[in-house]
């Protein structure tokens, strides 16, 4: 394997278009062992942390941009994007350890396409985009249409995403994520759940329900986020979202978790990250 370190985003476009087997990576952290336990190695590996663009955390004129190599523990510490999203800023703390956290980026976590990505749930449950490069120039695409599969994404050879987008949130919005592993800490979700909500005067007025670990890809609720469109979040419509929750899943049996288990917790943990994302919200 070749080693290369651009440091524009033309010279890793560059890299990608001359070698289709070439591959870009961020932390490592899913990327060494992977080729540790046996998949085919790249022919070059393209370091994106040397490029300005895709190392940071800022908001200009509405809009918060996070690079798409920048270490989620940047995230966690940052005290005004952790305010504005308090449960994108959850998810990206629960990724592996603190170590783990120095290296793992946002990029990493949706282009590695696991179905249990803490992330990624939370990305989609704010509206989150990504901004692509490759040969033909950048493109701006929602982030649930970057995972097609697991382990597999609409980008091109010669595309990587460069950073992440997402609107300052309006008055009274706030998200939340919870998941639950079968150990403290360091293990794979067997279910994640966030919740986006905006209240107002104690009633909600727009809701956003995405799941990981119950599907191939993340899974929005529209029956949950329609049960908590006008509701004061009082049991009755909590027991509709989580309804609607283990409704929507699509989950496998595996070590973690059987089919019925995944889909009662999904239920539990929607209704749950609700209520924490109302009393965010309200407050
Ligand atoms: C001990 C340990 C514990 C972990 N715990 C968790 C956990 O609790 N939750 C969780 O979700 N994950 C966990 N992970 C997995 C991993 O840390 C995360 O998925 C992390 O966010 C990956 O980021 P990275 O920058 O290290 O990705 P990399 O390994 O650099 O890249 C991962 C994949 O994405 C591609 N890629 C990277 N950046 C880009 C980009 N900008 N554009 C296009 N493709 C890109 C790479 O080519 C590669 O295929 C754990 C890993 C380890 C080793």
């Amino acid at each position: 394997m070749r080693y290369a370190a651009p440091t524009t985003v033309d010279e890793a476009v560059g890299l990608l278009a001359a070698d289709a087997d070439a591959r870009v990576f961020a932390g490592a952290t899913d990327l060494i062992p992977q080729i540790r336990s046996g998949r085919p190695e790249p022919s070059v590996l393209v370091d994106l942390k040397r490029i300005d663009r895709l190392v940071g955390v800022g908001e200009s004129g509405g809009t918060w941009t996070v690079g798409a190599a920048t270490p989620t523990s940047t995230l966690t510490a940052d005290e005004a994007f952790t305010g504005a999203f308090p449960g994108l800023s959850e998810a990206s703390g629960l990724i592996g350890s603190d170590q783990i956290q120095n290296r793992s980026s946002w990029g990493g976590n949706l282009c590695n396409a696991s179905p249990a990505a803490d992330s990624v749930p939370a990305l989609v449950a704010n509206a989150v985009r990504a901004v692509v490069a490759g040969s033909n120039g950048e493109r701006t695409v929602p982030v649930e249409e970057i995972v097609t599969g697991p382990g597999q994404t609409s980008l091109a050879d010669d595309e990587f995403v460069v950073e992440f987008q997402v609107d300052t949130p309006p008055a009274h919005t706030a998200d939340a994520y919870l998941r639950l592993i079968p150990r403290t800490e360091m293990d794979i979700a067997v279910v994640g759940a966030a919740v986006r909500l905006t209240m107002d005067g104690g009633t909600c007025t727009a809701a956003t329900v995405a799941l990981g670990a119950v599907a191939p890809t993340v899974v929005r609720v529209p029956d949950a986020e329609a049960a908590l469109v006008g509701s004061t979040l009082d049991d009755a419509t909590l027991e509709a979202v989580a309804a609607a929750a283990s409704a929507a899943c699509n989950p496998i049996d595996d070590k973690r978790g059987t089919i019925e288990y995944r889909r009662q917790v999904a239920g539990v943990l929607a209704k749950r990250a609700a209520t924490i994302a109302a009393e965010r919200a309200n407050a």
